[in-house]
């Protein structure tokens, strides 16, 4: 059994006249631990794959299974649980909370779910992120590139069991874009952190395991990098 399983999904937008089939019966299967990159033109479907990922989205059509939970056949509130705890997505747009400091930032989605927080990993998390001393400053305080790794912290926060993240790189010049890049190595180097990001720029599929190609919908290319 695999980590994470697709199979057949399908997702359409739409009412009869104007149907749009976004993704069309796609199948494919992760293990953990891999860094896999999707690739493909504005409007193959990359990010409804990562909604349903997700689970902020609902397929049509198809199953999505991690770690051998159906994910779409759960209560409301299974689903729910899913989403805050089992995978977190990481945006181009970093939607930190501009009332609350970084580390507060970090903490909130522990602090919602009534959770301990735990000072000692935010500390390490910190570190290997290169933002312990803009802990105590606020979202607006800080470039594009400090606050993509500050939501890039507050996700590996939560130790998900699978991290998405669509374009993360989108907003970023080279060198920043680089450094987020460089993070999400190590967390799949080191922490073993299972991947799946979305990408329009070639030159970032150098990082992945395997990138997978959607055209219109459909997987056209699924390939093992070396
Ligand atoms: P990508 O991320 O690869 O650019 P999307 O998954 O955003 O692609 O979109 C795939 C297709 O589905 C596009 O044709 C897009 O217009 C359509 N689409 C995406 N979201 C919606 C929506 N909420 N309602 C209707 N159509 C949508
Ligand atoms: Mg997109």
């Amino acid at each position: 059994m695999s980590f994470l399983s697709v199979s057949h999904l399908k997702k359409v937008y739409g009412k009869a006249s104007s149907q749009k089939v976004a993704i069309n019966n796609i199948s494919f299967s992760v293990e953990q631990g891999e860094f896999v990159m999707i690739v493909g033109a504005s409007g193959s479907g990359k990010s409804t794959l990562m909604h349903i990922l997700g689970g902020v989205e609902v397929p049509t059509q198809g199953t999505l299974t991690l770690n051998g939970v159906d994910v779409f056949s759960q209560t409301a509130e299974q689903l729910a649980a899913y989403r805050r705890n089992s995978v977190s997505i990481i945006y181009q747009s970093y939607n930190l909370v501009p009332l609350l400091t970084v580390q507060e930032n970090i903490y909130f989605p522990t602090m919602l779910d009534g959770k301990e927080i735990n000072h000692k990993k935010l500390a390490l998390i910190a570190k290997q992120l290169k933002i312990e001393d803009i802990l105590k400053r606020f979202p607006n305080q800080l470039s594009g590139g400090q606050q993509q790794r500050v939501s890039i912290a507050r996700s590996l926060y939560l130790q998900p069991e699978l991290l998405l993240a669509d374009e993360p790189t989108g907003n970023l010049d080279v060198a920043n874009s680089d450094e987020v890049m460089r993070i999400f190595k190590q967390a799949h180097d080191v922490l073993h952190q299972t991947i799946i990001m979305i990408t329009h720029n070639m030159a970032l599929t150098a990082f992945a395991d395997r990138v997978i190609t959607l055209q219109d919908g459909l997987i056209v290319n699924d390939e093992v990098r070396a």
